[in-house]
């Protein structure tokens, strides 16, 4: 793992400024915070506003209701007044006693008849008669305040009042003596509505005015004007209620009087010093309402009193702000103590990375000695086998006893498996090592896979198996591939099939998976019907050195190694592989492989034409054999001589251009070359024998015969000026393939 890769919950480039970040986090924090306070706190400001203005407009139709309702006790009077044909003094006192008891806020009832000038004397005399003051007459008030007789064509005197005590002084008086008074009759005689004056003062010699009359037209029950019913109401009792009321909410509420022309005039005010008459204090909310008082204009002012918000604003705002405030602080907390943990955490990555990186190297160096140890052990395996196979092969062509023929054969068989063994582990390590490269060379397909069959049918010997193949039609002939690569994909699954199948049918099945272009998806299926393999060991015999059952191992053979190098093989072919299995029925392996069209079959036919091991008819060969192992030597010579040809034996390098030095011209037709050797090694010799050649302009052919067999040593042979190269064992197939290739 790198420190690239570690998920971090800061990019990196921002973790080298983090203290900037914190400062950031609570900027934005507090900002934020403010700003969700701030429209909290006018949101609440609005809602109070707005609960203040219900309770003000509720106090102010509490006002006009209990108007109303006073208003209604004069219609009451003119309705009485309408009933009746007259109504004497103790009639009306009778009348208006229950009304007054019931409504407080009315000061005292009267009734102001319209009396000509004719009727006044008889009126005057009648009110004498029943028991009013001797001297009564109507009057009006002089401008000194002094009570004087009044003439006119028409009066509106006060002749009734309930309650007569205490408003003695108001009988007789001409109420149309006072132009305020008299406009507000004939409105309301006019109107037939009631209608009130502009506040009057009560208080006999006082300036305050601080009461209001109401008027209300009567007429008889022909419809003929009579006069007024007067209500006389005192601003205290009128709205001291719904002021006291006002207060105990933390409210203040003012009655003006507007009139249509001049200041407004104040009627009543729940506060004590805007009663008498100081400026009113500053409040957070104040309203004006209009309000129509029997056909007069008042204004009700109501604003908060200084406690108006208290105990009524909600915790929101202040919660917000808190918790806005305690959030910052923990994110602050948060990016600072991460900050913190992830520079650790950075620190620690560095110093994995650094160990990991020690340890690779490590590693690499692990794998290079492995390579070239596995590398020598191949040289070092293959020389004696080499020996072995070749002696044997020699052994078979002598006189022999049955006997010894058998065991003989025996022999070159554990040989040859010895050998499949060695260069399955050498595929294996190039595989491991990425080195394992494919080559694209054009081949036959049907005669391929006819060959691989035909050289896999001794197996079924002694067991009742048959081994088939089924070419599907459109399968296509000529294409370009590693067809040994393929060959040995093919030979490992089906000598597995094999190997694991006692009675019934191994085949081979190849059809088209997909065409396209200049390319072809072909799908091989191998199936069988031996023993199978159960579920889980289907997951795992891809894996190198997997085998099944280590018991049937012994019994069957084999590295584990195959179906590995096989996936890795595949997946080079642009293909991949699956099993299907059942225990006790059969396995089929799938696989699919990807190879280019050879649009030339001629050469395709060519090139799968195998080097017969037939005796050659040319002219005998002489040649330098250079190598320095006795058995190998033995081989060699007596491969060459089945075919009629000779050579003279060197054990080195040097030795072998010593002798090329004293041969007369054309002694020898080819050398065969071991590479690893003492003294001087096989590609020194080569690069020497080439020097030498540089000048004579000839070129003797120089066939490599070695046991190195890892990738590269085929190049490197050529590169030293080699012809050819046979990896030991050498098969005499393989000589001969090389010789007729290089020396004719
Ligand atoms: P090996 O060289 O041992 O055959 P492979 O990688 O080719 O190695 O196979 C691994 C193991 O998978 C075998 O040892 C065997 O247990 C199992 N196996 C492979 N093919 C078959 C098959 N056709 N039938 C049953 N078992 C199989």
């Amino acid at each position: 793992m790198t420190s690239s890769s570690t998920p971090a919950f800061f990019p990196r480039r921002v973790l080298g400024h983090l203290a900037l970040v914190g400062v950031i986090v609570a900027l934005v924090g507090i900002f934020a915070t403010i700003l969700v306070w701030r429209a909290m706190t006018n949101l609440e400001t609005r809602r109070l506003e707005m609960e203040f203005r219900s309770e003000a407009e509720e106090l102010a139709g509490k006002v006009s209701q209990d108007i109303d309702e006073a208003i209604f006790n004069l219609h009451s009077i003119a309705a009485f007044y309408e009933a009746s044909s007259e109504v004497t003094r103790e009639e009306f006192s009778t009348y208006c006693r229950p009304l007054l008891q019931r409504n407080k806020m009315i000061e005292a009832l009267e009734w102001v008849p319209r009396v000509s000038h004719e009727a006044r004397a008889e009126f005057e005399r009648t009110a004498r008669e029943e028991g009013l003051d001797d001297a009564f007459e109507f009057r009006e008030q002089g401008s000194s305040g002094e009570n004087r007789r009044r003439d006119a064509e028409e009066y509106y005197p006060v002749y009734f009042v309930e309650p007569a005590a205490g408003n003695e002084k108001a009988l007789g008086f001409d109420l149309a003596s006072n132009p305020a008074r008299l406009k507000a009759l004939n409105q309301a005689r006019k109107t037939g509505e009631p209608v009130a004056t502009a506040p009057i003062s009560l208080d006999q010699g006082s300036d305050k005015k601080n009461g209001i009359l109401i008027f209300c037209r009567i007429d008889d029950k022909h419809g003929r004007f009579e006069g007024f019913a007067l209500g006389v109401f005192k601003a205290d009792n009128l709205l001291r209620r719904n002021c006291d009321r006002a207060r105990a909410n933390e409210l203040e509420i003012e009655f003006y009087d507007k009139p249509d022309i001049g200041d407004r005039a104040l009627i009543y005010s729940s506060d004590p010093a805007t009663a008498e008459g100081q400026p009113a204090e500053e409040s957070d909310f104040s309203i004006t309402l209009d309000l129509d008082v029997a056909g007069r204009h008042w204004q009700v002012v109501c604003r908060t009193a200084p406690l108006y918000q208290v105990g009524r604003r909600s915790w929101y705002p202040a919660v917000i702000l808190l918790s806005g405030l305690t959030l910052t602080f923990l994110a602050t907390l948060y990016v600072s103590v991460r900050a913190r943990s992830e520079r650790e955490l950075e620190a620690r990555v560095a110093e994995r990375t650094a160990e990991l990186e020690v340890a690779r190297d490590a590693a690499e160096t692990a794998s290079r000695v492995k390579s070239r140890f596995l590398a020598n052990m191949s040289h070092e395996i293959r020389t004696p086998l080499n020996g072995i196979l070749g002696m044997n092969n020699l052994l078979l062509e002598t006189e022999l006893s049955a006997q010894q023929r058998e065991y003989q054969v025996l022999m070159e068989q554990s040989a040859e498996s010895l050998l499949t063994i060695l260069n399955d582990i050498l595929d294996f390590s190039k595989v491991e090592a990425g080195k394992l490269e494919l080559v694209s060379e054009p081949f036959l397909l049907r005669k391929t896979l006819t060959d691989i069959l035909r050289f896999l049918e001794p197996q079924t010997a002694g067991k009742r198996l048959e081994l088939k193949g089924d070419i599907h039609q459109e399968v296509p002939d000529a294409l370009m591939g590693d067809v040994s690569r393929l060959r040995q994909v093919l030979i490992n699954l089906l000598g597995n099939a094999l190997k694991f199948t006692d009675t019934g049918v191994v085949s081979l099945e190849v059809r088209v998976e997909e065409k396209r272009g200049g390319e072809v998806v072909l799908h091989f299926l191998v199936s069988d019907t031996g023993i199978g393999i159960s579920e889980k060991q289907q997951q795992e015999i891809f894996q190198p050195f997997s085998q099944v059952d280590i018991a049937t191992t012994r019994a069957r053979g084999g590295t584990g190694l195959g179906l590995a190098i096989s996936v890795q093989l595949l997946e080079l072919m642009s293909g991949h592989i699956w099993v299907e299995s059942a225990l006790g029925k059969g396995t089929a392996f799938h696989f699919t492989a990807r190879f280019n069209l050879c649009v030339d079959r001629e050469k395709a036919v060519a090139e799968g034409a195998p080097a017969e091991e037939k005796i050659p008819t040319g002219p005998p060969l002489h040649f330098l054999l250079v190598e320095d192992g006795k058995v190998n030597q033995v081989v060699a010579v007596n491969m060459l001589k089945k075919w009629g040809y000779t050579a003279s034996i060197v054990t080195n390098g040097r030795e072998a251009l010593e002798a090329l030095e004293k041969a007369p011209d054309g002694f020898f037709d080819g050398v065969l070359m071991d590479v690893q050797m003492p003294e001087m090694d096989g590609y020194e010799a080569t690069r020497l024998i080439r020097q030498r050649e540089a000048q004579s302009g000839k070129h003797l052919p120089v066939i490599a015969m070695t046991a190195n067999a890892m990738k590269g040593d085929r190049e490197k042979c050529l590169e030293a000026g080699m012809d050819a190269y046979v990896p030991k064992p050498v098969r005499a197939k393989e000589l001969l393939s090389a010789i007729t290739r290089t020396c004719s």
